[in-house]
């Protein structure tokens, strides 16, 4: 049984056993609603001293998330378990079901409406709602996301650099137990307004990471996200039994790397067709060629070469054929000892 509550007010935190909601948020333009779906799991063995909240949809058109965090709607048993977890399967209900990176409602990207505002549009009512509501039942807060169909990255999970030390430190254990190839430390000055913005200035153990790309629902990255959600509830005591080595065939731990500098993130010099030499995750030298911008405006032109700047492993690449001036066309991290 879903039930649908019109007031935040009525979503009981601390109920016994499992209980799924659809949160109604009035649209703004028409009689309707956004019914984002949330399902609260209180477990029936006792309390456990940590909460966690998974996210998947703050971005429409990520599905891996959606999917992983959906079955885990399904599957978590409160007979088995202990402590609670709150699963948000399609924060930005509006924009997953229109396939779309932000809301069609009011054109705002979720994960740039933080802190939100409670008389803003629809995407800041939900925003605000995750801050007011949801970050003060938790501890950890997960944010799966992916590529969409801007980029393509190496399966990861990722978080800021953090200042407090043992914030930190938690984080990083946190990222490790989704057994990612690689842990991304990314740039602050990226954006603002991100959900793991807030939750990390609130002092959670706060991990996003991009689990695919292109629209699709990538296989490993599912896998990823559905087991490494699991082993974060193992490790904090909500769920029973060993944490799992997800991709047994990948012999080595989850590489930590950083691109935590505007300057990594280069921008595509001007229009033209994106046509990558090399795969994503792959270490480049400085000088490799990583692809070719063309100019058919002049087939009989050469193509402009674009070359790393400096040598690391290739952590993002534009995803499209079209590629417009001043997107980011790529990002070469370095390794990082945390
Ligand atoms: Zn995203």
């Amino acid at each position: 049984m879903t039930r649908v509550v019109y007031d935040p007010s009525q979503i009981d935190f601390d109920a016994a056993g499992k209980h799924h909601y659809q949160v109604a948020f009035h649209l703004d333009s028409t009689w309707g609603y956004s019914l984002v779906p949330l399902t609260v799991i209180n477990g029936l063995r006792g309390s456990a001293s940590t909460s966690v909240v998974a996210f998947g949809g703050t971005h429409g058109n990520e599905y891996e998330g959606q999917v992983a965090v959906k079955r885990l709607c399904q599957d978590l048993d409160p007979a088995t378990m202990h402590g609670r977890v709150i699963l948000i399967p399609q924060l930005s209900e509006t924009a997953c079901v229109a396939n779309l990176r932000v809301s069609p409602q009011d054109r705002v990207n979720m994960n740039r409406a933080f802190p939100g505002n409670p008389s803003g549009t629809i995407s800041y009512q939900i925003s605000h709602f995750v801050k007011t509501r949801i970050f003060p039942q938790v501890q950890v807060v997960l944010d799966i996301h992916s590529g969409g169909n801007e980029a393509i990255f190496p399966i990861c999970t990722s978080f800021h650099p953090i200042s407090d030390p043992r914030q930190r430190a938690e984080i990083a254990t946190v990222a490790q137990l989704f057994d990612t190839p690689f842990v991304f430390l990314y740039s602050s000055q990226m954006a603002s307004g991100l959900l793991t913005d807030e939750a990390e200035a609130m002092g959670k153990v706060t991990i996003g990471g991009e689990f695919g790309y292109a629209e699709s629902t990538n296989r490993k990255g599912t896998l990823h996200a559905y087991e490494g959600v699991k082993n974060v509830l193992k490790h904090y005591g909500i769920l029973e039994g060993d944490i799992v080595k997800i991709d047994p065939g990948r012999p080595t731990p989850p590489r930590f790397v950083q691109a935590v500098n505007l300057e990594d993130y280069i921008p595509c010099p001007r229009n033209g067709v994106w046509e990558p030499t090399v795969d994503i995750g792959v270490d480049v030298k400085e000088g490799d060629l990583l692809g070719r911008l063309h100019d058919f405006s002049d087939h009989a032109s050469s193509a402009l070469e674009i070359r790393a700047h400096r040598s690391g492993p290739l952590s993002m690449l534009y995803f499209g054929a079209v590629c417009k001036k001043g997107s980011t066309l790529y990002v070469i991290s370095q390794d990082v000892k945390l």
